[in-house]
């Protein structure tokens, strides 16, 4: 007989790896989302190394700092013209 102590072990690992796969499942266009940003890729120097086969997006803090340096630029060209 199985002691109760490895029951309960086992439906442990169960829960916490069906928790794991959930989160990755539903995770997962985030996490890609972070991981093909060219632009992170080059603030680490990686640049040479991204692969080309990858579609590129923006992660959410690279998106906000062009949005930010574009309402920047625009913001200089009203002054100047
Ligand atoms: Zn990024």
């Amino acid at each position: 007989m199985i002691p109760l102590m490895y029951l309960w072990a086992g439906l442990f690992l169960v829960v916490i790896l069906a928790q794991s796969v959930l989160l990755c499942w539903y995770g997962w266009p985030a996490i890609r989302r972070m991981m093909h940003c060219p632009w992170c890729w080059q603030s680490c120097h990686l640049m040479q190394h991204y692969p080309a086969r990858w579609s590129s997006t923006m992660c959410p803090h690279h998106a906000q700092r062009i949005r930010a340096q574009r309402a920047l630029q625009r913001a200089q060209r009203l002054v100047h013209s």
